[in-house]
């Protein structure tokens, strides 16, 4: 495997996991109580058709056929969840959200799996299908919006943490924005 590929894997799990943090403390609660469940199996198989997600989770089979890989515990996938998994959130859990703000930030944190991931090889990452294909990436390209996502992903965890935006966040979080419209 080239370096640069091994190199952009743990890069990618490394922002999988920081999102999948901040996006379990905003949502957790209310999926938990959730009996409308969200999570479908044929999502699940896009994480096993997937070389690149697959190379992240490292499974060769779903956890039953109905389910996929939901368990009573939640998604068994610790990473290399399709990016869908991440940008889904459901009109009560937007509404359930105490302001705009806080709409527009989820929806951006869920986001930055898929942009993250975009353009790789004139499809998303998560989206080659031959894995061949993944030696070929455009690796500059993804190394840069890796850059922009942990910088967004920073910028979130700060307003989390402390209710306030930094001076630069407009202009780093309107980037994953307008891009994924
Ligand atoms: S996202 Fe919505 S539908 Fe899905 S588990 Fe959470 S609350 Fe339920
Ligand atoms: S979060 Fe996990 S269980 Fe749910 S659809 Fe995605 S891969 Fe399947």
């Amino acid at each position: 495997m080239k370096t640069e590929l091994k190199h952009l894997l743990e890069r990618y799990a490394e922002l999988e996991r920081g999102v999948q943090e901040l996006v379990s403390a905003q949502c957790r609660e209310a999926c938990e109580l959730c009996t409308a469940c969200c999570c479908r199996a044929d999502l699940c198989e896009e994480a096993l058709e997937s070389p690149f997600l697959r190379m992240l989770h490292g499974r060769n089979e779903l956890e039953s056929d109905r389910y996929g890989f939901l368990t009573e515990t939640g998604c068994a996938l610790e990473i290399g969840r399709p990016p869908v998994c991440y940008e889904f959130f459901c009109v009560e859990l937007l509404t359930d959200q105490p302001d705009d703000l806080r709409r527009d930030l989820l929806r951006i944190l869920g986001r930055l799996p898929a942009y993250a991931g975009q353009n790789a090889y004139g499809a998303p990452l998560a989206e080659i299908m031959h894995e061949e294909e993944l030696e070929q990436i455009r690796f500059q390209a993804l190394e840069k919006q890796l850059q922009e996502s942990f910088q967004a992903l920073e910028i979130l965890r700060t307003f989390y943490n402390t209710g306030a935006l930094p001076n630069d966040a407009d202009r780093v979080l309107h980037k994953i924005t307008i891009t994924g419209e």
